[in-house]
């Protein structure tokens, strides 16, 4: 059977009728968008919420397990849960009555509260990791572990993979140059005067022979990577690629920092420990609270001498890491919370039994109606890929992008009451998600497919 081809002038037509039906349903969020607009640089307090391919922002009136409820009243089954913040569903219940307990009783004294020993001691039990730091956000807690690297191994460079993202942290907004192999600046970065490739080095996912060449140099304090790149679309690890990368690391002297910021949906405690990665520092963010602003980064007991003796033979003053509000009470409280009653279990067998349904079902259609599209699954986390196959790297993601097919396939599920990621098609299960949210996931699937198959 030949490959279907979707016209570009069809793709347009469903984006126009999905934008014109996105308009007439939703006349409470285009007020609002206006009078927000008075306000807010672009109409939204982060100006990324308005970074959806809806053709206006869609006010949430409230959020509940995996159900969110815009202004106008309707429902949609949450697919991308804050884009991570929310895997574990919207205000779980530990979580929600934690924070009203903890709320009258101290919210922030720059002192740890009296959980802060079980909180040390349920990371240690979640993560494996025996030391703790706490930040607000992932893009905090790898600022401040970049520092510590540096710091520690005395080595200015750091290394990361084409494709990352790490938060708003400038070392890390770098591209890889596919022709020179060079190292670049961002374009899209605002108000970049650094040149970042004097101290960041960036090398392709899956390619061992350029990781070694970069880390032979022994100039690097730390590889920072997440396990498989979910920010560039879903590129899961080569087999063997993490066992290799882990050994040239300690052949180097480098330290291998793992964020698992996202791919903490991969299977209770993370991808590193679920596969033995053994890194020297773990960060964790977004979710890690059960969506309260926290992140947490672990280390070995031989990082924190380490970190100690840094700290030791530095001169009095500034760190240059932590914020004030870190590891405040409140987070305390809701991160205790989340380690006893979220990072469980019985959260991620139902998430990964799910997410498995929820992948065969998508690829057998996609099967069934020929088309060149993939879905790539890791864990409770996947990616409807417009590809014949999965990425290995971002240049095959950049070499095959469809921009207009991933905003049209956002817009016309947001307008069946299913809400996707809106930066690619990422779908998250969470312990919340039950078989009608599949089933209505899977039915708007099916309408696209039909409408596609129409010119
Ligand atoms: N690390 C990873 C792997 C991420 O995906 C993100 C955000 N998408 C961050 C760090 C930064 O998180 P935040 O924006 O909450 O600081």
């Amino acid at each position: 059977m030949p490959t279907p081809r979707i016209a570009p002038a069809r793709i347009r037509a469903l984006q126009h009728a999905e934008r014109e039906h996105f308009l007439a349903t939703h006349p409470a969020s285009l007020a609002l968008g206006e009078a927000a607009q008075q306000h807010y640089l672009f109409g939204v307090p982060l100006h990324w919420m308005r970074d959806w391919p809806s053709p206006a922002s869609l006010f949430v009136r409230q959020a509940r397990g995996v159900t969110l409820t815009c202004a106008d009243g309707l429902d949609y089954a949450d697919f991308c849960l804050g884009d991570t913040g929310a895997m574990f569903g919207h205000s779980p219940g530990a979580v929600a009555q934690a924070i009203a307990r903890q709320a009258a009783q101290g919210l922030t004294c720059m002192l740890p509260t009296t959980l802060a020993p079980a909180v040390g001691a349920g990371l240690q039990r979640v993560f494996g990791l025996p030391m703790w730091q706490l930040a607000l956000s992932a893009s905090d807690a790898n600022r401040f572990v970049l520092r510590w690297a540096r710091a520690v191994t005395g080595r200015p460079t750091l290394l990361v993979f084409d494709g990352c993202y790490h938060g708003a942290v400038d070392d890390t907004l770098v591209d890889l140059d596919p022709a020179s192999g060079a190292t670049l600046p961002r374009p899209s970065v605002l108000g970049q005067v650094h040149n970042h490739a004097d101290f960041t080095r960036v090398v392709p996912f899956n390619d061992l022979p350029v990781l070694e060449a970069a880390l032979a140099r022994r100039d690097v304090a730390c590889l920072l990577a997440e396990p498989a790149l979910t920010n560039f679309g879903l590129v899961p690890p080569a087999p063997g690629f993490w066992d290799a990368a882990r050994a040239l690391c300690r052949e180097h002297g480098s330290l291998f920092v793992c964020d698992e910021t996202h791919t903490v949906s991969t299977a209770l405690g993370g991808y590193a420990q679920a596969h033995g990665l053994e890194p020297d520092v773990l960060v964790v963010g977004k979710a890690v609270a059960g969506g309260l602003p926290c992140a947490v980064y672990g280390f070995t007991l031989d990082m924190a001498t380490r970190m100690a003796a840094a700290k030791a033979t530095a001169p009095e003053g500034h760190s240059g890491i932590g914020t004030t509000l870190s590891g405040n009470a409140l987070t305390l409280a809701a991160l205790d919370a989340a380690l006893e009653h979220l990072h469980t279990q019985a959260n991620y067998d139902h998430m990964l039994a799910l997410a498995e349904q929820l992948e065969q079902g998508l690829a057998s259609r996609i099967a069934r109606a020929g088309m060149p599209w993939t879905v790539t699954r890791l864990g409770a986390r996947m990616e409807l890929q417009f590809m014949p196959h999965t990425p290995r790297n971002a240049q095959d993601v950049r070499e095959h992008a469809q921009t207009e097919m991933e905003a049209l396939t956002h817009l016309y599920m947001l307008n069946r009451g299913v809400l996707l990621t809106p930066f690619h098609s990422m779908l998250l299960v969470s312990p919340e998600t039950g078989a009608q949210d599949i089933a209505r996931l899977l039915a708007g699937f099916d309408k696209l497919l039909a409408e596609l198959a129409t010119n």
